[in-house]
């Protein structure tokens, strides 16, 4: 298989390199590009929050693989240099104000933090947390702070509190629900993470936003919708992410939440893909669309878009979605989709915070949720995936609680 014009991947971070694995490993011998706007090989982001954070690793072991690597695949790396534009017609991106034809294009460019609405560039002290540099500027600040205010309670607003509680700061997370991750794991639960907060002194406000943000040229306080003011050093923003696609607006790709994909990944042009954070794709085991922004669905996706982008005929791309969060300690971690709002059965310690909590979807398992046991959650897998009957993860939970 060999091209006139290369393969192009965009987005040089988890998906962009498993994309170029995918692509070899498909047999691929032309000339492959990937192009990122940072200037690293690509690195691991999980521990930008965690360990990172805390200062327990240094910047090089967050590396998901070295420039030899990439070498011997005989991938042309295009570093530091972010893509501005696809044209479709001519097969081409806009590169440096220059154009780069491409053969097949994958686009993995992730997503970005979204950010307070406020006029004008946010005081010192604000900060959003993506890249490995969002993380040394966030450590630096930590390390000198006093009062930390993060404002969202999702899992990585939940860790940043727990590395900033551990660095020893006093630490207040501000999250407009009634209760932490209610969207993801339901009230019950969403109130039991929160206790995880209050056992290691983080003081949570839940069902409150920001009203404003105080001080110039630093921040000094964050001042809630309910009027409170909170005395702040340093401000964290975890409001969620958007998908990073503002490059390819008027492609004429559709964009509605992502980068809209068929089940193989194909974003409805036969030379273009995506996968990872930016790819919103019809998931094979739920027969709908979802996009998913977690480590494991980037890497999986990406070695069959890879794949797919220079085989003959494309396969399509089931996934299990499956997160895990490290807070105070403990691993959290989810596996599947959550159904409608039903109550959970909960196998366990729900109060002892060492539990597996079943989500149902009607009367099958849609979701697994593990606190503390990250040894278990991975035996579900078959029953989640194959959206097995309820009763038979309730049955296989208590048998291995037991
Ligand atoms: C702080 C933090 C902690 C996390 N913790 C966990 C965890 O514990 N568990 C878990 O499952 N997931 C976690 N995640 C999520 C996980 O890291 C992501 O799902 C994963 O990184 C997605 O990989 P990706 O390659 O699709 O996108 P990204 O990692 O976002 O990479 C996209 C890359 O594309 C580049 N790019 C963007 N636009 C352009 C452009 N126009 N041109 C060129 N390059 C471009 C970006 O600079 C970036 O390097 C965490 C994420 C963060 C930020």
């Amino acid at each position: 298989m060999s091209e006139p014009n290369p393969v192009v991947v965009v987005g040089a971070s988890l998906a962009g390199l498993r994309a170029v694995e995918g692509v070899r490993r498909a047999g691929f011998k032309g000339e492959l590009v990937l192009v990122g706007a940072e200037e690293q090989l690509p690195y691991n982001r999980p521990p930008l929050s965690k360990d990172l954070l805390t200062g327990i690793i240094e910047h090089d072991p967050l590396e998901l693989c070295t420039a030899e690597h990439l070498a011997g695949l005989g991938v042309t790396l295009r570093l530091g240099t972010p893509a501005t534009g696809l044209d479709l017609d001519a097969r081409e991106i806009v590169l440096d104000g220059a154009r780069l034809p491409f053969g097949s294009l994958l686009i993995t460019t992730g997503s970005r933090p979204a950010a307070l609405p406020h006029g004008g560039a946010p005081p010192q002290g604000v900060h959003l947390l993506r890249t490995v540099d969002d993380a040394l500027a966030l450590r630096d600040d930590l390390l000198r702070a006093r009062d930390v205010v993060v404002v969202g309670a999702g899992f990585v607003g939940a860790e940043v509190a727990s590395s900033a509680a551990k660095l020893g700061a006093r630490v207040t997370v501000v999250e407009a629900a009634p209760a932490p991750l209610t969207r993801a794991l339901g009230p019950t639960i969403g109130e039991v993470c929160g206790r995880l907060h209050e056992l290691h002194g983080v003081t949570l406000r839940c069902g409150t936003g920001v009203a404003q943000l105080e001080g110039t040229p630093a921040v000094t306080a964050v001042r809630l919708t309910d009027g409170t003011r909170l005395s702040a050093d340093v401000v964290v923003v975890g409001i969620g992410v958007r998908p990073d696609t503002g490059w390819l607006e008027g492609s004429g790709l559709d964009l509605r939440d992502g980068v809209v994909c068929d089940e193989t990944l194909n974003a409805g042009h036969p030379r273009v893909w995506a996968a990872g954070d930016v790819a919103s794709w019809t998931n094979p085991v739920y027969g709908r669309r979802m996009r998913l922004q977690s480590w494991t669905a980037a890497a999986e996706q990406a070695l069959v878009a890879g794949r797919n982008a220079v085989a003959g005929t494309p396969t399509p791309c089931p996934v299990v979605p499956y997160f895990w969060s490290d807070q105070y300690g403990k691993r959290l971690a989810a596996l599947g989709v959550p159904g409608a709002a039903d109550e959970p059965h909960v196998v366990g310690d729900l109060h002892g915070l060492r539990f597996l909590s079943l989500h149902p979807d009607g009367d099958r398992i849609g979701m697994v949720f593990a606190l503390d046991r990250p040894d278990l959650i991975m035996k579900f897998r078959r029953l989640v995936m194959t959206r097995a009957p309820f009763g038979d993860a309730v049955e296989l939970a208590e048998r291995l609680v037991a």
